[in-house]
């Protein structure tokens, strides 16, 4: 199901320091396209700082990332943006537009902004189903609840149809059923094809959605695998600092946290 080696996204040996400090160190990981890699850990773990380098928006100060063999770095911008949909952490959006010109964004890499083909129509308007936005396609974003910016902000990725998705906690501000369906169009999005990458803080939905979990840590790898062998009670407690194991849920493994270290 991992496909052509040659295909993959990767990081090879990267560091980054800011300030002084070293943020990541000798990160070196490879996503599969066709696969949900949810990327955890606690909060200054480093995730966002490895996912704007996985994206080419920031040069690592040692390694490189390389995307389906050619660096990351010597692409254009524009065929960066093809490729790989990226979503921030805290996205902003400034200006009133209709949430369908919003997601209608997502395709000015294939076609610039001005004018629509029927391919960008077609995308466009699947992205807006497909999120469940389809009748708010003429609201002003700005009117938008927080979950349904975030919506249109998975669906303005989506809308570019990209090999890769890398996605910086893209399901804060949804409501449960919302995180659920989030899952399902990232699985559904890689059942396709595509590479997705994610960092999240729900472990059970990271647990629901993904097929590997990496586990960060001031700026290394932790912990990588398929979610029970990546999240062991011995991992939790160091990436957390919490007592916590997995139990038998109708749905799947629940993760039972039992007490902060230290505090019980
Ligand atoms: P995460 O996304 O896992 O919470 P980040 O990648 O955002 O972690 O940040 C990792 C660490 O890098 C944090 O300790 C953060 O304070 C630090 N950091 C981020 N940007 C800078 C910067 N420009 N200068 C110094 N430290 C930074
Ligand atoms: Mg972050």
């Amino acid at each position: 199901m991992t496909g052509n080696a040659s295909r993959y996204l990767r990081a090879q040996d990267v560091s980054v320091s800011l300030g002084g400090r070293d943020i990541l160190s000798h990160v070196s990981l490879a996503f599969a396209p066709g696969q949900v890699t949810a990327i955890v850990g606690p909060n200054g773990a480093g995730k966002s700082t490895l996912l704007t380098s996985l994206v080419g928006l920031r040069a690592p100060g040692h390694g490189q990332v390389v995307l389906e063999g050619s660096a990351i770095l010597a692409m254009s911008a524009r065929e960066r943006a093809r490729r790989i949909a990226y979503l921030p952490q805290t996205p902003e959006i400034a200006w009133g537009l209709d949430v369908r010109t919003f997601v209608r964004l997502g395709r000015t890499a294939h076609t610039g902004v001005f004018g629509e083909s029927a391919a960008d129509a077609f995308a466009v308007d699947a992205a807006l189903a497909s999120t469940g936005l389809s009748g708010f396609a003429a609201r002003d974003i700005r009117t938008l609840s927080g979950g349904e910016r975030a919506r249109a902000h998975i669906a303005r990725a989506l809308a570019g149809e990209p090999d890769w998705l890398v996605a910086d906690e893209p399901l804060t501000g949804l409501d449960l059923g919302h995180q659920l369906d989030a899952a399902d169009l990232l699985k559904g999005a890689a059942a396709r094809g595509m590479g997705v990458v994610v960092s999240v803080h729900d472990l059970g939905f990271a647990v629901r959605a993904a097929d590997r979990i990496v586990v960060m840590m001031e700026g290394q790898i932790l912990s990588d695998g398929a979610p029970a062998e990546a999240l062991t009670a011995e991992v939790l407690a160091k990436a957390y600092a919490v007592d916590a194991h997995w139990v038998a849920g109708q749905s799947g493994p629940l993760l039972d946290v039992i007490a902060r270290r230290g505090l019980s």
